[in-house]
C-alpha cells in the first residue's frame, strides 16, 4: 500500500460499515481525507504513515451526526425557560431581532462547533438566521455542515423582505455548491409560519439545486391544530399536499402523528429527525419513534438549539431516543442501542444525502471518525459495545475528532476553533443581551 498520512493502529473499531464489523484489535488509515483501509491492526501494521497513532484501548466510530440544530441559537442558551413552544418563539423572537447580526451568528455557531467536536459530533444540519455566518464557521472549524437559505413569511433579522428570499437563496446556493464541507438545503420554517406558495418556493428552489429540504413538522399539538383549522390537513399531509415529501426531505420533530401521516411518510421516503430532548423540555410529547422504525420511516438524531435542549450532547439525546419508547410502550426490547447508533451515523448521514460519503468507517468513505477513551471507571468492563455507547458513554469520554482527514481536537485539545477567544467574546456579547433581556421583564 502507498504511504498514507494518519494511520490508527489497536483500537476497537465500530464500524458501522454495511456488515456492521467490530473490529476487536483494528486499524484504519487516512489518505487525502480518505478512509483507505480498514482491517486488523496485523493487516495493517505495515503500512507507511505521516502519522501513526498508539490508539489502543480506545474505541473508534464514526462521527455523530446531529440531523437538527439552530447553532446560532447558543447566544441565547437559557434565556427563555419555562414557556411552551408559541409563547417561548415569541420571546426568544425578540432577543434575536434585537442581537442577531452576521456577526453575532458567527460567534454562536463557533462556539456551538467548539461544543459540537468536544463531544465527537462531526456533521449537523443548522438552521438559523445568516446561513453563510455558520457556513463560513463550519470551514474556519473545519467542521461538516449542512445549512442553507432559511424561509419565514416575515422580514427577519437579516433585513431580506420575504420577496426577495428566493433570489438570495439561489445565490447563497451557488456561493456554497463547490465546498465540500458545506452540504446545501432549503429551510422553510415550518407549515405556519410560510404560506403554501412559500412552501412551495422552496421546494423548487431546492430542486432547481438539488439541495435537501428541510423543515420542522408536527412538533407540538397546537401546530397540529392550527395548520388543520387553516389548511384542513395536518401539518404532513399539507406539505405532503403541497409535493413537498420526498426522499430529499427531512421533517424535525414528527411528535403528533395520525395513521395517514403515517402512510404519507412511508409512500414519500421522508426521514424524521427526532429530536428527543428538546421535545420533552418544550412539554410537545414524545415522538412515536417505536412506530415509525416499526413501518419502515427512517428516523434519525437531532438535539435540536441550544435554547430548546439546551446543549447539543449527541449522547444524551440518543440515550433519551433508547429509554423514551421502552418506557412509554413498558417494551424493553423497543430502540435496540444498535438501532439507536445507527441513527446518530448511518441513518443520519443517508437523510442528510450524505449516506455514501460519511456514518460509516469503510474504504472510499471521508474519514469523519472520533476516538473515544475506554480506560474510564464508568465504562469498564465492557461487554455489548452498542449499550455502552447508547447508556454510559457521554461526550467527555471523546479524546480525538477527525473531519475530512483533518484533525480537529486532538487528546482534547481543539485544533481548529480558538476555544479561549470564543468564549470570551461570548461572555461579553452574553452581558448584553442579559441587560437587554432585563429591560424586558415586567418591573
Ligand atoms: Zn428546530
Amino acid at each position: 500500500m502507498q504511504p498514507v498520512d494518519t494511520l490508527l493502529l489497536g483500537p476497537l473499531v465500530l464500524t458501522m460499515d454495511a456488515e456492521e464489523r467490530i473490529l476487536e484489535t483494528g486499524a484504519v488509515a487516512v489518505r487525502d481525507g480518505v478512509i483507505v483501509a480498514v482491517g486488523t491492526r496485523a493487516d495493517l501494521e505495515g503500512v507507511t504513515a505521516a502519522e501513526t497513532i498508539d490508539a489502543a484501548g480506545k474505541l473508534l466510530m464514526p462521527g455523530l451526526v446531529n440531523v437538527h440544530t439552530h447553532l446560532g441559537d447558543s447566544l441565547f442558551r437559557s434565556l427563555v425557560e419555562e414557556l411552551p413552544l408559541e409563547a417561548w418563539l415569541e420571546r426568544l423572537w425578540i432577543s434575536e431581532r434585537e442581537f442577531v447580526s452576521r456577526e453575532s451568528v458567527e460567534l454562536g455557531a463557533r462556539l456551538s462547533m467548539a461544543e459540537m467536536i468536544r463531544g465527537g459530533t462531526t456533521c449537523a444540519l443548522d438552521m438559523f438566521w445568516f446561513p453563510e455566518a455558520a457556513a463560513d464557521a463550519a470551514l474556519g472549524a473545519g467542521f461538516r455542515l449542512v445549512t442553507g437559505p432559511i424561509f419565514f413569511d416575515f422580514d427577519g433579522p437579516d433585513g431580506l423582505a420575504v420577496e426577495r428570499r428566493i433570489a438570495a437563496g439561489e445565490r447563497w446556493l451557488e456561493r456554497y455548491a463547490a465546498e465540500p464541507l458545506i452540504t446545501p438545503c432549503v429551510q422553510p420554517h415550518n407549515a405556519l409560519t410560510v404560506s403554501p406558495e412559500g412552501l412551495r418556493a422552496a421546494r423548487d428552489l431546492a430542486d432547481r439545486a438539488g439541495a435537501l429540504f428541510h423543515t420542522h413538522c408536527s412538533e407540538t399539538a397546537t401546530e397540529v391544530r392550527q395548520t388543520t383549522e387553516r389548511f384542513g390537513h395536518t401539518p404532513v399531509a399539507h406539505l405532503d399536499e403541497l409535493g413537498t415529501l420526498d426522499d430529499h426531505t427531512v421533517l424535525a420533530h414528527c411528535v403528533h402523528l395520525v395513521d395517514d401521516d403515517f402512510a404519507r411518510l412511508r409512500r414519500s421516503g421522508a426521514a424524521v429527525l427526532h429530536n428527543p430532548l428538546s421535545n420533552l423540555k418544550l412539554g410537545s410529547g414524545i415522538a412515536p419513534v417505536a412506530r415509525l422504525l416499526e413501518e419502515g420511516i427512517p428516523v434519525a438524531i437531532g438535539t435540536d438549539g441550544p435554547v430548546s435542549s439546551n446543549d447539543l450532547d449527541m449522547w444524551t439525546a440518543m440515550r433519551f431516543a433508547g429509554l423514551l419508547q421502552r418506557g412509554v410502550h413498558m417494551d424493553p426490547m423497543l430502540t435496540p442501542a444498535r438501532e439507536v447508533v445507527r441513527m446518530a451515523t448511518t441513518v443520519g448521514a443517508e437523510a442528510l444525502g450524505l449516506g455514501e460519503q460519511v456514518g460509516r468507517l469503510a474504504e472510499g468513505y471521508r474519514a469523519d471518525l472520533i476516538l473515544i477513551d475506554l480506560a474510564r471507571p464508568h465504562l469498564m468492563p465492557m461487554y455489548d459495545v452498542y449499550g455502552h455507547l447508547v447508556y454510559t458513554v457521554g461526550r467527555d469520554d471523546v479524546r480525538s475528532v477527525m473531519v475530512d482527514g483533518r484533525w480537529v481536537m486532538r487528546d482534547r485539545t481543539l485544533e481548529t476553533i480558538d476555544e479561549a477567544t470564543v468564549l470570551a467574546e461570548m461572555e461579553q456579547l452574553a452581558a448584553e443581551i442579559e441587560h437587554h433581556a432585563a429591560r424586558l421583564e415586567p418591573a
